[in-house]
């Protein structure tokens, strides 16, 4: 099954492309970007949103995926709201800073991090599929590596190597990421899907 990834995000577009098997899902990337407001309240509206609109555009089964960091010391300003914390304009690496400075004074049990990925897979307004997938880690007191996108550098996940951040360890997170997790759900499910029919 072919679907278009609603998404004009580079860095997903090729963390994507490696983490589904062709034989039983093929993700390509939009032949435009679609603006969406992600005015959603969860992961699961914004992925609908996106999905919605760009299946409206091209007429053809979409995949969407939103993404966040929700960090327990602050409940409610990242989750939906990750790709604006800080406020509009910011590079990663302020972001970032400013999220080192918002934790400075915690000490590392007080750090706790997850990153969520939320696929939306739209086949018709009547039928489509969500899958989460999260990974759990902390907040580090430095920003550490350069491979990756977004949070990478400040996020240590707890099944890594040694306090590896994200952004040392693109190997790694290909295979184990929020978004390779939910991946991995999706083809379980189309693949016994394929199998029934
Ligand atoms: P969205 O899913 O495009 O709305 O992205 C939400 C925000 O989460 C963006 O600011 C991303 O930088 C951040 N984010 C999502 N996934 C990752 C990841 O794998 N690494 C680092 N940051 C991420």
């Amino acid at each position: 099954m072919i679907f278009t990834l609603a998404s004009g995000n580079a860095h997903k577009a090729k963390e994507f492309a490696g983490l589904f098997p062709s034989e039983v899902l093929e993700v390509t990337v939009a032949p435009r970007k679609i603006e969406v407001v992600e005015d959603g309240l969860t992961f699961r509206e914004n992925a609908l949103k996106k999905a919605k609109a760009y299946f409206d555009e091209l007429a053809v089964p979409v995949m969407s995926d939103d993404s966040g960091l929700v960090v327990s010391a602050l409940p409610n300003e990242l989750g939906i709201h990750t790709a604006r914390f800080g406020g509009e304009g910011l590079s990663a690496t302020e972001r970032n800073d400013h999220l080192l400075k918002r934790l400075a004074d915690l000490g590392e049990p007080e750090r706790d991090a997850y990153f969520i990925c939320v696929l939306c897979f739209y086949l018709s307004p009547q039928e489509f599929f969500f899958f989460e997938g999260r990974l759990n880690g902390k907040i580090s007191t430095v920003q550490l590596g350069s491979e990756g996108f977004g949070y990478d550098p400040i996020f240590l996940p707890n099944k890594a190597p040694e306090g590896r951040s994200l952004a040392e360890i693109p190997d790694w997170k290909e295979q184990n990421s929020h978004r390779a997790l939910a991946c991995k759900a999706a083809i379980k499910f189309f693949q016994e899907r394929i199998g029934q029919n």
